[in-house]
């Protein structure tokens, strides 16, 4: 199942759009962006990959992984 995605916020609210004149294109539902052709991902993982390299702040990407939050004991004074 792929999925579509805006060209301009990254978000995947992307839907038809039809015009009377224009033919399809294609508008999402978050910015209002109207594009002829959206972005287009196969699985999530593509998406998040993609997220991470032009918008790693974007709120849909997801944590890699939080499992792992006890790094940070490292700072012991040893002196
Ligand atoms: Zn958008």
């Amino acid at each position: 199942m792929s999925f579509r995605v805006c060209i301009n916020c990254h978000g995947i609210r992307v839907y038809p759009y039809m015009g009377f004149m224009i033919g399809q294109r294609f508008e999402c539902q978050d910015c209002q962006e109207q594009m002829v052709i959206p972005l287009e991902f196969e699985t999530n993982e593509d998406y998040q990959e993609y997220l991470r390299g032009v918008a790693p702040n974007h709120p849909n990407v997801e944590s890699e992984d939080d499992e792992d939050d006890d790094d940070d004991d490292e700072e012991s004074e040893n002196d």
